[in-house]
């Protein structure tokens, strides 16, 4: 593999998080026997490219079990994550650290590729994805580049190691990978190779498990990078494969200036809808493949739900809609449907409609089923049902009615239905 350009290796030194007390307790544990413990992949490359960094991966000489035994002596909890192929979890105070011990990949079946171990450092980089990932720094910020990648680094290259097409034959998910970090490091041009062996072999992605599937792509959608690298994933057919419906390419775009706009940080899941939820149908489908959990799943019902939010409702109109779907859910579908609208991101009506959602106030049913009980009805579900009929009412009114006005209401429901009251 060649290289973008050679460059002289900066040290780490300075990372915060190097400094962690928590690095540098897993660090001392595992260099305890003379093991070496190095820093690997996102951390190491976030660090030079001065992006945050939020969890750090780790590559030792240490076996798996050594890891465990090391980190158990000095009072770490180690979890056999991923034992088989050489993970080991090491949780230091608040933060988790997946230790993983120097490998080589024999054969690779999917996923399963049976391992080996080492203490080649190139061998284990070789292994790894991308060249951007196979940059590993020491406890003291010392940089290693068994492969010579850094200046695919400095080029924001993102290139696989080895033969392209080999390499996403053995690991589908490298397929997102590829444009998730395309997204993430905002590269001028897509490396010629790598696209060719994704698009080449995108079928394989419907191999791939949801819960895989979602983690990079949530990743990919909340990216600085994502809307260009998203529009390539459709120009050549893998965005459809992927999402299994159409996808809201302009919509998208709108949503993220809506977001920088207003000044909030990425919401991948707001995202997703934006991109491809339009009917209670989409949402359904896109939590089923993806495997989303119950909150990301209402997220994106909300978002099936924009068409009823609009510019031209009034103040009691707002309230109504914040009375149903709560202040998340018309948040989400006021977005969405600002998005749609083509509307600018500094569009004064949408913007107000938006403020409008975060401060007018929720208004309270001033009811309780025990006031219909006073009333005479039974208890049993006849409290419910006209309790419901007063709701309707005094959501109707503009949610003016007091308790006592309310009360006059359903005593008439009640005389109505029940001869009382
Ligand atoms: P992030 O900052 O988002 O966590 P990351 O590069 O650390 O990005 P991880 O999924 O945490 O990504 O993986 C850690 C490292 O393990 C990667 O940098 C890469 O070297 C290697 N790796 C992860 N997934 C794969 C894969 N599917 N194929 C080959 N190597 C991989
Ligand atoms: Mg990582």
């Amino acid at each position: 593999m060649s290289p973008t350009r050679t460059a002289p290796l900066p040290s780490l030194g300075n990372a915060g998080w190097l400094k962690w007390p928590e690095t540098c307790d897993v660090f001392s544990a595992l260099g305890a026997q003379g093991h070496e413990v190095r820093a690997v992949g996102g951390a190491v490359r976030d660090t030079l490219l001065e992006r945050p960094v939020k969890d750090v991966d780790v590559a030792t000489t240490a076996l798996p079990e050594v890891v465990m035994e090391l980190a158990a002596a000095a009072g770490l909890k180690a979890i056999p994550t991923g034992i088989d192929h050489g993970t080991v979890t090491v949780v230091a105070g608040n933060r988790a650290f997946e230790v993983t011990t120097l490998r080589k990949d024999v054969e690779n079946y999917g996923r399963h590729a049976s391992v080996s171990y080492t203490d080649d450092w190139a061998a284990d980089a070789g292994r790894r994805d991308f060249t951007i990932n196979a940059l590993y720094a020491d406890a003291d910020g010392q940089l290693f580049d068994p492969l010579g990648s850094y200046g695919d680094l400095v080029a924001r290259h993102v290139r696989f190691i080895g033969d392209a097409r080999m390499r996403v034959l053995e690991d589908y998910l490298r397929i997102l990978r590829f444009f998730r970090f395309n997204a993430e490091l905002e590269f001028g041009e897509f490396d010629a190779q790598g696209l060719e062996a994704c698009v080449r072999e995108q079928a394989g992605l419907q191999k791939l498990s949801g819960e895989r599937v979602r983690s990079e792509l949530l990743r990919l959608v909340s990216a600085e990078g994502a809307y260009r690298a998203i529009v390539k994933m459709f120009e050549y057919g893998l965005l459809v494969q992927l999402l299994g419906g159409v996808p809201y390419l302009a919509r998208l775009e709108r949503l993220i200036d809506i977001e920088a706009g207003l000044g909030v940080e990425p919401d991948a899941v707001l995202r997703l809808a934006g991109l491809s939820v339009a009917v209670p149908e989409d949402a359904g489908r896109l939590s089923d493949r993806l495997r989303l959990s119950k909150a990301e799943r209402s997220h994106l019902e909300q978002a099936s739900g924009h068409r009823v939010m609009s510019v031209a409702m009034d103040e009691a109109q707002v309230k109504r809609e914040l009375y149903i779907q709560g202040r998340a859910g018309c948040r989400t579908a006021a977005l969405i449907a600002w998005a749609a609208s083509g509307e600018a991101v500094s569009d004064a009506s949408w913007c107000g409609l938006v403020a409008r959602i975060q401060d007018l106030p929720i208004p309270e049913l001033p009811l309780q089923g025990s006031d219909i009980v006073k009333l005479g009805v039974p208890e049993g579900p006849g409290v419910g049902d006209i309790l419901k009929h007063a709701e309707e009412r005094w959501i109707q009114g503009g949610f003016e009615a007091g308790k006592k006005e309310l009360l006059e209401i359903t005593g008439q429901l009640v005389k109505a239905k029940f001869g009382k009251g």
